[in-house]
């Protein structure tokens, strides 16, 4: 199957979730949503997702690296009187673009300190350079934890999806410096 009709499939069962019907544009969600007041909605707004997909289109916002923005606090899904999935439609949205290797660098480095550190916010340089100031130790790595959550992304396949990522991203860098290299001759 073409990448194409894969994504039109994908797209088709995503608005399976909705039924269309049930999506009566209030824009409750957008409201409810921290993300949304904090960068105002004409950069993040989540209804334009349950539009998207209701139309058969929410493959298009894969790229749209405002489809990162989302913090899963599934406030929206709380407050739509019709209980569409909204958030739920944003992780399904993620989970495809990241298993085409369509995600930012910023998550995925977030995801490969969380494996390595074992921490959910690992301790940075400059945390443990003014621990050592105050005459403290540094955080240590939870090697226990980190040991665990490798082999979770191992048996979850996570540890594939970020080598499809990186794999993408190299293939980006180096289209990005064939192209230069011809507008350079
Ligand atoms: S998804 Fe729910 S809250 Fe959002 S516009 Fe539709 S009905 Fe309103
Ligand atoms: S789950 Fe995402 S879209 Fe929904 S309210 Fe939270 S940040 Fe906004």
């Amino acid at each position: 199957m073409k990448l194409d009709e894969h994504l039109e499939e994908i797209s088709i069962k995503l608005a399976k979730r909705v039924d269309t019907k049930s999506c009566f544009a209030c824009g409750t969600c957008v409201a409810a949503c921290p993300v949304s007041r904090l960068i105002g909605s004409d950069n993040y707004h989540p209804r334009r997702v349950v539009k998207a997909t209701l139309e058969g289109e929410a493959t298009r916002l894969l790229e749209e690296p405002a489809l990162w923005f989302c913090t899963s606090c599934h406030a929206c899904l709380e407050h739509c009187p019709q209980k569409v999935p909204v958030s739920e439609l944003i992780q399904d949205l993620q989970n495809l673009a990241s298993s085409l290797g369509i995600t930012p660098d910023d998550i995925v480095s977030e995801v490969e300190n969380i494996l390595t550190s074992g921490w959910a916010l690992a301790p940075s340089e400059q945390a443990n350079k003014t621990r050592e100031k105050l005459g403290l130790q540094p955080i240590p790595i939870d090697e226990r934890s980190s040991n665990d959550l490798q082999t979770i992304a191992k048996v979850t396949e996570l540890l594939k999806r970020l080598d499809t990522i990186k794999q993408r991203k190299l293939k980006e860098a180096e289209t990005q410096n064939a192209i230069e290299e011809e507008g350079e001759a």
